[in-house]
């Protein structure tokens, strides 16, 4: 995860990382993803999810009592993963490793996290992801509800399998009912952002030649208001949102419209109707559905003259990357707050290195002292068997003044490893005091980080950094160097 360029004074949260070099001038048309991605939603949302969804719950007869829960801000991070069976959370490393989890508010002990999950790697397919913002009031809830259910045994008699799959189902009602919808629709203020540099942004894109297209899953009555509320008034030149689109496509239920073959309607927008559309996509129509295939023979654009940019690695990224080789952009949020950290962070950061460099000089001592003994021990034999009583006392002697030293040596690098890791708390506890930092875990990359770097090109915090780099700008990737580099 190597920086773009060289420091240029654009601050660190603002500045566009590369994974995979990507020159801007080489593509044409650049399309956005809606929601989290020019629209990032506040917690107010979150938070209005969790509510509407605990409703469900008690709706359905769960405990009245579940209505006591409350939704706690800045609680769950993406990246966590959810084993649904046995009603935990887990912080997992790039190498799948589980190096934290927990069971409701509990917190496993290092055995049971080590018996269940680190004994044999375990299988991401067998878990579920947490890879969206809207899966964050999600997994919360999850937690609250698995808590409950610990310290009120027999109040809710289903198992957390079962919790978790109601749980999805009164989500996706909450969501299909229109309760959440409405709510957002009435007041976009209150839960999502509005980034007053995207439209200069978007301006800045067509003038330097580019076109762009909206492809989000959000239907058209919502995308209305929403894009609106973002774009309204954001440009004289542009008094409609629409304005800034070469074409709009809305219900691209992603990843499906990478890898399925639905066909494109045409929205009739006074009616909000759709009908089969056929012939070349126009700039001036709405679109629903529709799949990417059909959509590169109808505009002429094709692989990486297309730029994608989203926050969704799968449903986003991972697709429109594979199956059909666009360039991809990654919106991630997270790093407005957790790149400025990074330079709180710096002196745990050398403090850990420093430490872990004299591990590795202990270690040495260590392996060096024990080959000694094992040499003593060996020769000691020999002069027994040739009843050299003098070399054998000599030997022994030796011996048990190098096993001090061993016991000291060993008590040393317990205390270092120790120290090492209060310090790697401390360090992870800047970034969130229960799961630390996004992309890493510990020291290594977390899953989320591994994901990032294998399938976005680019990634940064929000879609308004494109302005502060030139449209024809090649980024360049340079690459971590392999370990035998060093
Ligand atoms: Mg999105």
């Amino acid at each position: 995860m190597k920086e773009s360029l060289p420091k240029t004074g654009i601050q660190s949260k603002n500045r566009i990382f590369v994974n995979r070099s990507l020159n801007f001038g080489h593509i044409k048309l650049i399309g956005f993803d809606m929601d989290h991605t020019l629209a990032p939603y506040h917690q107010s949302f979150e938070n209005l999810a969790f509510q509407e969804t605990l409703k469900k719950f008690i709706d359905a007869g769960y405990p009245e009592e579940l209505s006591s829960l409350t939704f706690k801000k800045d609680y769950a991070i993406r990246g966590l993963i959810v084993d649904r069976e046995r009603g935990n959370i887990l912080r997992v490393d790039g190498h799948k490793y589980v190096k934290d989890a927990y069971h409701g508010h509990t917190r496993l002990t290092k055995d049971d996290r080590y018996s269940l999950y680190n004994k044999h790697s375990i299988r991401a397919q067998d878990f579920l992801s947490v890879d969206t913002f809207f899966a964050l009031s999600e997994v919360q809830l999850f937690i609250e509800i698995v808590d409950y259910m610990n310290k009120n045994p027999g109040k809710i008699e289903k198992s957390f399998a079962e919790v978790y799959s109601d749980l999805r189902k009164f989500i996706d009602l909450s969501h299909r009912d229109g309760t959440i919808k409405t709510k957002v629709l009435s007041d976009p203020e209150k839960y999502i952002h509005r980034d007053r540099y995207l439209a200069t942004t978007l301006v800045r894109l067509l003038d330097a030649g580019k076109k762009l297209f909206l492809l989000t899953n959000s239907h058209y009555s919502y995308t209305n208001v929403i894009m609106n509320y973002l774009l309204a008034d954001g440009h004289d030149e542009f008094p409609s949102w629409k304005d800034y689109w070469q074409y709009i496509i809305v219900g691209g239920g992603k990843p499906g419209f990478f890898n399925g073959s639905q066909p494109f309607f045409e929205v009739i927008e006074q009616s909000g109707l759709l009908k089969i559309h056929s012939g070349d996509l126009d700039s001036s129509k709405i679109y629903y559905g529709g799949n990417a295939k059909t959509f590169e023979q109808l505009t002429g654009y094709n692989g990486d003259e297309i730029l994608y940019v989203g926050d969704h690695i799968y449903g986003d990224i991972i697709q429109s990357k594979g199956l059909f080789n666009w360039r991809t952009m990654l919106v991630v949020e997270e790093l407005n707050l957790e790149v400025p950290k990074h330079d709180e962070v710096k002196k745990f950061t050398k403090e850990i290195n420093d430490k872990l460099d004299d591990r590795e000089k202990l270690d040495e001592e260590l392996q060096k002292i024990r080959s000694i003994l094992a040499a003593n021990k060996r020769q000691a034999i020999k002069a027994s068997l040739k009843s050299d009583e003098k070399k054998v006392q000599s030997l022994e002697s030796a011996s048990m003044k190098l096993t001090e030293k061993l016991d000291s040596k060993k008590d040393q690098l317990k205390q270092l490893e120790k120290n090492i890791k209060v310090l790697i708390d401390e360090r992870d506890s800047k970034f969130h005091p229960l799961w630390g930092e996004l992309m890493k875990v510990g020291l290594e990359r977390s899953r989320f980080a591994n994901q990032v770097c294998n399938y976005a090109c680019i990634y940064s915090s929000q879609v308004s950094n494109l302005r502060f780099y030139s449209p024809y700008k090649k980024f360049m990737s340079f690459h971590e160097r392999l370990p035998h580099e060093e």
